[in-house]
């Protein structure tokens, strides 16, 4: 993404003018749909009546390989059709300012939960890449780092082998489709980490990120956490 920033920016949602740094007016800013009660784990939204402990009953019973999955929005109009603009269409100005809310949102978070030393977007194989011209999670992930002070690891997992989209496929057919699919590659392997985040465009079934915060956890990395967009509740 560019870093030429004009004077003024339209805002990307209503067209007006806006004279934050970020190209959202601070009304479309506040209406924007974000998760109110989330695991302290999975960040799935708990409903109306939280238990207590703050927990989900899968995370409870069966929980992920990562220890805190942090969400900025809900999966709803119109941060999903602004993520849609960003990943099929290009909308950079959509994904660079919906990555800096989800940046502002981290670095509240590490306040308490400690700064990851380095992020790692989720790959992209390279044919998908040439596809799409470019790895969403990557030019996310480079905003958050910029905000947040955080080295982006672009190199570290790599997309080892093509699969078929994840998407309109069960749970169990996800985890059988990513078998295999990512490896780690390089000096981080050697126990250096202890504490990293993975990036992501959109959590659905936590498949993805799952398999990933598993392979780093075999890999000695302690800490793990998920930051993404938006969480599919
Ligand atoms: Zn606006
Ligand atoms: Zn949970």
């Amino acid at each position: 993404m560019t870093t030429f920033k004009p004077a003024f920016q339209q805002c990307i949602l209503c067209g007006n003018c806006t004279s934050t740094d970020i190209a959202l007016c601070t009304e479309c800013a506040l209406e924007l749909p974000c998760p109110e009660c989330a695991c302290k784990r999975c960040g799935v939204e708990l409903g109306p009546t939280p238990p207590v402990h703050g927990y989900c009953g899968r995370c409870l019973t069966e929980p992920p390989s990562f220890d805190h999955c942090i969400a900025a929005f809900r999966y709803e109009f119109p941060v999903r059709e602004l993520i849609a603009g960003f990943k099929f269409h290009a909308g950079f100005a959509e994904g660079r300012t919906l990555a800096r809310l989800l940046a502002e949102r981290a670095g509240r978070e590490f306040e308490t939960l400690g700064k990851p030393q380095r992020l790692l977007p989720v790959p992209l194989h390279v044919s998908r890449l040439r596809e799409r011209g470019f790895n969403q999670s990557i030019e996310l992930a480079r905003v958050i780092g910029q905000h947040c002070g955080i080295a982006v690891d672009t190199s570290y997992c790599r997309r080892s082998r093509a699969t078929p989209s994840q998407k309109g496929l069960s749970a169990e057919e996800r985890a059988v489709n990513l078998r295999n699919a990512f490896t780690l590659h390089g000096e981080c392997a050697g126990g250096k980490l202890l504490h990293v985040a993975i990036v992501d465009d959109v959590v659905t079934t936590m498949t993805t990120v799952d398999t990933l915060a598993r392979m780093l956890r075999s890999a000695g990395i302690a800490c793990i956490d998920v930051l993404c967009l938006a969480r599919v509740s």
